[in-house]
């Protein structure tokens, strides 16, 4: 069904509708922020996959690029109702308008990841997410590039570094990963209309080195450390938060 659609969002803003289905049917496609079930699903970190081998895993990834085809650039398999560490990436530049002149991401699996090094510098960026349909596109900081560490599809261990689109597609889809989506943070809003349009006569830059007030995206995130690591900071400071 989601392959029909010719064209409708990419993680940065929606562009217009010539599509056969409504965006009614495209979220029930994916898990919402605002669905009963997102609270399991979304706010919590995702589990490790120990058998990438599986068919479960392997019929998994499958699916997801089916979904994604089409209506986006990244998507985590929280997004499916999996709350289990994988994503998935790709990101074609003359797919998409406006063209950000923007490398290339061939379709990528990643699978247990962790961020092992990052920038200093951080760039601002219109996110957008297939699980946040009806909200508006917000400006958050993600690291300019980072290095990982993570699982292929086969269950390789790979490393490698990203930059442009496919370093902050990488960071929106860990954020998925670690329990949060950009609205969570996100303090400044547009409409996607209104944001083209801006993007359009020159008043915003969709990539550009951030400022000091722009929300950054991974600011609870130590770099090298795990999901598990992480998740285990999180239960820890839940727990405080409980008790005092
Ligand atoms: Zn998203």
């Amino acid at each position: 069904m989601i392959k029909c659609i010719i064209q409708i969002v990419t993680i940065f803003y929606i562009t217009s509708f010539t599509m056969s289905y409504s965006i009614a049917e495209i979220k029930n496609v994916f898990v919402q922020y605002s669905d009963k079930n997102a609270k399991k699903i979304f706010y919590t970190p995702s589990k490790q996959v120990s058998e990438i081998n599986s068919p479960y895993i392997q019929e998994l990834i499958v699916q997801m690029k089916e979904k994604m085809d089409g209506v986006g650039i990244g998507l985590s398999a929280n997004q499916l109702g999996h709350p289990i560490q994988l994503f998935i990436i790709e990101y074609i530049d003359d797919k998409r308008e406006p063209r950000l002149n923007m490398q290339d991401i061939p379709f990528q699996v990643f699978i247990n990841p962790k961020i092992t090094k990052a920038s200093k510098e951080k760039i601002s960026f219109w996110h957008g997410c297939l699980s946040a349909l009806d909200k508006p596109k917000g400006k958050i900081a993600t690291y300019k590039w980072i290095e990982y560490e993570a699982f292929d599809h086969k269950g390789n261990l790979k490393k490698g570094k990203l930059e442009g689109m496919g370093s902050i597609i990488f960071q929106h889809e860990f954020w998925h990963l670690l329990g949060y989506l950009y609205i969570n943070h996100a303090k400044e809003f547009l409409e996607s209309d209104i944001l083209q349009s801006k993007v359009k006569s020159g008043n915003i830059q969709l990539y550009k080195p951030a400022s000091k007030e722009d929300p950054f995206l991974l600011a609870d995130y130590v770099i090298g450390e795990s999901i598990e690591q992480y998740a285990s900071r999180y239960y820890v400071a839940k727990k405080k938060n409980i008790t005092s």
